[in-house]
């Protein structure tokens, strides 16, 4: 008769833990387990039992007897979890993924839903059955304990964070407690009394710039405390903004709360954060200082809300996003979406008073246009060079599409003398309204032919490489999408004459 082992082991540790892990309630789960399951009916069932042993060692008198008779007579071993096994990762990993499988016993571990004979003959056991076990072991132990520290810290008070909230410092006394810096505190006691006095929080930027007191960024770096967080120099930083007196103003800390775990991971394999709804939020009053009072920044954040939604509020989504960057002053373009002519512009001039930095302005129409025919020029440059450096035969094609394009040209320049003609009087109205028809017709034509041509281009391209490289692969295209701007461009200079240079993420076709 074929034979499971029950393995139930409880450690002094345990014991102090509670009733959960006791033998009996092992026992309880490994029989239900093996009762709920079809094949695991006509075994003979054994129980080796370790009490008062603790997993870190495999020298455990019950495991011992039954690791000698695994492979004899015991085909299967079922244990609670991973850990009541072992906690020494080696030794249960090699268990798993050596020494059971070639003894041909089955091993499960109810709690994590592991059984090997899901997993024969992959390789993938190991990974599976570790996971669980470093999960186990380290993350929920480890990281519940951090966790509970952490939360009697914040609940006393306590400031955690590398740097401390711009107005403080860290008291050199107690630790984790913040004092007011006498540098920054009054910066933010001004900010909070010029919102009152109704400026806006642009304004309080402009204020700040032209009096040369230095942004937070620009004040960290001074001390040397910008690498604790690791900031790298951006010129995004280097004077104030709306965005950051806003953050400011609405910031609760400054009346002397500490409010801690707003956010929370979302579980421990990723350092991705959510939101934790305000009413879990950890908040400990009177934890350090006011800079202001309650009243003030009531007063503060009622004076700021008719600021809030601005009737041409920067758009969050738009094509360039970040890709824009003023080559005089280096800040990158923010984009005005709900105007009448959508355009970037450089926004240092909004928050500094006599600023050198040119007024730029990008229409966003003509820089989509403009962006478009740059990538169409690079492709066709770049395929038609594979493809004479290839096959020569195929360049009918790069002349059958320069043939075109002048073709273009020419209606252009046709259908602009029909307005100068129209304008001098020496063509009527309808004369001109047909004429330009019949232009546009042929730019249609025209223009038909010459995508056609590229796709076919394309195709060509495609099939004698497999995998076409480079520009090669988007060949053909008609239209910007955000993954492809965010693809080919790494960067667009935005020179104070309005004009314009793309630095691309791959070889520049024409230049080089
Ligand atoms: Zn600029």
């Amino acid at each position: 008769m074929k034979t499971i082992a029950l393995y139930l082991r409880l450690s002094n540790e345990d014991i102090n833990e509670g009733e959960s892990d006791s033998i009996s309630n092992q026992r309880d789960l490994l029989r239900n387990y093996i009762s709920s399951k079809k094949d695991l009916q006509d075994y003979e069932i054994l129980e080796f039992i370790d009490d008062g042993y603790g997993g870190a060692t495999f020298d455990r008198p019950a495991l011992n007897k039954l690791l000698r008779l695994t492979g004899k007579t015991i085909d299967i071993v079922i244990v609670k979890d991973f850990s009541r096994f072992g906690r020494n990762l080696i030794e249960v990993g090699n268990y798993i993924d050596q020494v059971f499988p070639f003894l041909g016993v089955r091993f499960i571990a109810v709690n994590e839903d592991y059984d090997s004979n899901n997993y024969k003959g992959s390789t993938a056991c190991i990974d599976v059955g570790l996971k669980a076990l470093i999960y186990e072991m380290y993350s929920r132990d480890i990281s519940q304990k951090i966790r509970a520290v952490q939360k009697s810290k914040f609940q006393k008070g306590e400031y955690l964070c590398t740097l401390p909230l711009y107005g403080y410092m860290r008291c050199s006394n107690v630790k984790n407690k913040l004092i007011q810096n006498p540098e920054t505190a009054p910066v933010v006691k001004r900010i909070f009394e010029l919102a009152c006095e109704g400026k806006t929080a642009t304004q309080i930027a402009v204020i700040f710039n032209t009096e040369g007191v230095p942004s937070p960024y620009m004040y960290h770096r001074a001390k040397g405390t910008d690498k604790k967080r690791g900031w790298k120099l951006s010129s995004e930083n280097t004077i104030w903004t709306n965005a950051i007196v806003h953050r400011y103003l609405s910031d609760e800390r400054y009346t002397g709360k500490q409010i801690s775990r707003k956010r929370t991971k979302i579980d421990i394999n990723t350092k991705k954060t959510k939101q934790i709804p305000r009413s879990e939020w950890i908040i400990c009053e009177d934890a350090h200082e006011p800079i202001v009072s309650r009243d003030v920044w009531k007063q503060a954040q009622l004076v700021m809300k008719p600021y809030r939604s601005k009737p041409y509020a920067i758009a969050d989504y738009n094509l360039f996003k970040g890709l824009l960057k003023c080559e005089y002053c280096g800040r990158t373009l923010t984009f005005f979406k709900n105007i009448k002519e959508p355009c970037y512009r450089c926004p240092t001039r909004r928050f500094v008073t006599f600023c050198e930095c040119k007024d730029v302005r990008i229409n966003e129409q003509q820089l989509k246009d403009f962006v478009l025919s740059e990538i169409q020029r690079q492709i066709r440059v770049f395929v038609f060079e594979e493809i004479k450096n290839g096959k020569p035969d195929n360049n009918r094609f790069q002349v059958e599409v320069e043939r075109l394009e002048k073709q273009l040209k020419q209606l252009d320049c046709k259908k602009t003398l029909l307005f100068e003609n129209l304008a001098d009087g020496k063509l009527i109205k309808e004369d001109f309204k047909e004429k330009t028809a019949e232009l546009c017709e042929k730019k249609i034509a025209l223009e038909k032919e010459k995508m056609e041509l590229l796709q076919k281009l394309n195709s060509i391209y495609a099939s004698e490489d497999n995998v076409p490289k480079e520009w090669g692969k988007y060949a053909g295209i008609q239209e910007l999408s955000q993954q492809l701007v965010a693809e080919l461009i790494q960067r667009i200079k935005v020179f104070p004459d309005n004009s314009l240079e793309i630095v691309w993420n791959f070889k520049d076709c024409i230049k080089d």
